[in-house]
């Protein structure tokens, strides 16, 4: 009992620490800090692991849904957002990307709407869930559609880059849920077309993203819009003070729940090729070509980047094409198309186009450069790896990038395995005397064997990333 007490102590410190705004109002769920759920709501993790979707407090028309897309058990998201959600609980969730939490909104929302039929006459839109991409917009439209399908509830998507009159057409033959991306949503609202008064329940989904985006007066105009009472539910992979502003503004007594937060699935295999900046593309068409990748998602900093590399893999007889911000909806769904169905073999993305992407047991990322953002990472190898199924995430490092590569291990508290390719060598040669601390241990033991052989003769320097932060001189 003592012993509960002090971590119930320990437990409200740490939480006042990480989300001061919020903290005092919240129930937490946590299923990485298991010997503190006792005395929460929720559960321990362990219960979780053993739980079915029967127990869960959905429909059979939900449940039939389920089964048919061969899910066994929920996953950890589920198992604690549902019930909650059930309960008309607002939520504040961290979810890792690909860890099902699309499931575990849209489930106990269909549940709640099928309870409370809409009257009869125009249907008003009492689900809205808001996502920053265009992308990620459809695909939760996908999942509506897939786990309603035995219900009788309407939706539909909306989003910006395409012709507005199919979606005025819906939205006046009425829909109960509305997924959209702000901007549209905005311009729909300013026409008259959508209403927004009778919403019951609230989804904002990525919400870092939506902030990282620019979208924060786009939500507030929204928000304005919706009636104060009403379920609102917040999904976010990183909850940063920004996020917690917005949550705090939100969010009515939420229930915090968090899984695998700032953690890399332990599915994905992840590796670090050392290679000079100029050899980048070489050695990602030797990759592509020596081990035969089907499809392989590459990661650009830059559209501009992205449209480079798409073409200099054409020319290397690799088919690619790009996706990102400046290429019309149109292109965007077919170059995802075209991967998905295995015709295009690269899809070559920046971070906002990709996020949300969910490809069905995608086998490889290649971050072709790192990410500014250290959790960004997370989010573009967490499109391989889902669901259960195993995948690959490369990263081309070059010299200039070793620092965000520290702050990435950093994040993900682990050492990514290095490997280099022979014929394409790393520019850490370049790198002065006098700039990079002494090799004390090389990281061959740790090495990836796989299309190259371990690096034996230049790892990074040093073996750890303190280490090596002190040989580049300064934080990262
Ligand atoms: P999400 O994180 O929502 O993007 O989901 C990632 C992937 O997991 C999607 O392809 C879903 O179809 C799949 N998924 C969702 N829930 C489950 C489950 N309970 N069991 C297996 N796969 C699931």
């Amino acid at each position: 009992m003592k012993a509960l007490v002090i971590q119930c102590r320990h437990f409200k410190r740490l939480l006042s620490d990480r989300w001061p705004l919020l903290h005092k109002s919240w129930d937490v769920i946590n299923s990485r800090q298991t010997q503190i759920s006792p005395v929460i709501s929720g559960g321990s993790a362990l219960e979780y692991k053993h739980m079915t979707f029967d127990e869960l407090g959905l429909s059979e028309e939900i449940l039939r849904a389920v089964r048919e897309q061969g899910y066994s058990k929920p996953t950890p998201i589920q198992a604690q957002a549902i019930p909650v959600a059930l309960e008309g609980r607002d939520i504040m969730a961290a979810a890792q990307t690909g860890t099902g939490k699309t499931a575990g909104f849209t489930l106990p929302i269909l549940k709640l709407l099928q309870q409370e039929r809409a009257g009869h006459g125009h249907r008003p839109i009492r689900v809205l869930v808001i996502t920053p991409t265009r992308e990620l917009a459809a695909q939760v439209g996908e999942s509506i559609a897939t786990y309603g399908k035995y219900l009788p509830m309407r939706s539909t998507v909306i989003f910006g880059s395409v012709g507005i009159q199919p979606q005025i057409a819906k939205l006046r033959r009425g829909v109960d849920i509305l997924i959209a991306t702000p901007g549209r949503l905005l311009d729909l609202v300013g026409q008259k077309v959508a209403n927004l008064s009778r919403v019951d329940i609230l989804v904002l989904d990525e919400a870092d993203r939506m902030l990282d985006m620019g979208f924060i007066h786009d939500i507030r105009k929204v928000l304005a819009l919706l009636p104060k009472s009403r379920q609102s539910l917040l999904f976010s992979a990183t909850f940063s003070n920004d996020i917690k502003r917005l949550a705090s503004t939100i969010l009515r007594s939420p229930v915090l729940i968090e899984v695998a937060r700032n953690e890399t699935v332990s599915l994905i295999n992840q590796v670090v090729h050392q290679v000079g900046k100029s050899n980048k593309r070489a050695l990602l068409s030797h990759l592509i070509s020596s081990q035969n990748w089907k499809q392989v998602l590459v990661f650009t900093r830059t559209k501009h980047g992205a449209n480079r590399l798409t073409e200099q893999l054409g020319k290397d007889g690799i088919h690619a094409a790009a996706i990102h911000g400046n290429k019309s909806q149109t292109a965007r769904t077919k170059a995802l198309a075209g991967f998905k169905q295995g015709g295009i073999r690269v899809l070559v993305a920046t971070d906002i186009a990709a996020r949300g992407l969910d490809i069905d047991q995608l086998p490889h990322v290649v971050n072709y450069e790192l990410p500014h953002v250290p959790e960004d990472y997370i989010h573009r190898i967490g499109r391989t790896g889902r669901a259960g199924h195993t995948g690959e995430a490369m990263s081309l490092v070059c010299h200039e990038e070793l620092k965000l590569l520290t702050a990435i291990e950093r994040l993900i508290k682990k050492e990514i395995s290095v490997l280099e390719v022979p014929g394409f060598t790393s520019d850490l040669a370049a790198i002065p005397a006098h700039d990079a601390a002494a090799p004390s241990e090389p990281r061959q033991g740790r090495a990836h064997k796989r299309g190259g052989v371990p690096n034996q003769r230049r790892s990074r320097p040093g073996p750890s990333p303190s280490r090596r932060r002190r040989g580049h001189g300064g934080k990262s």
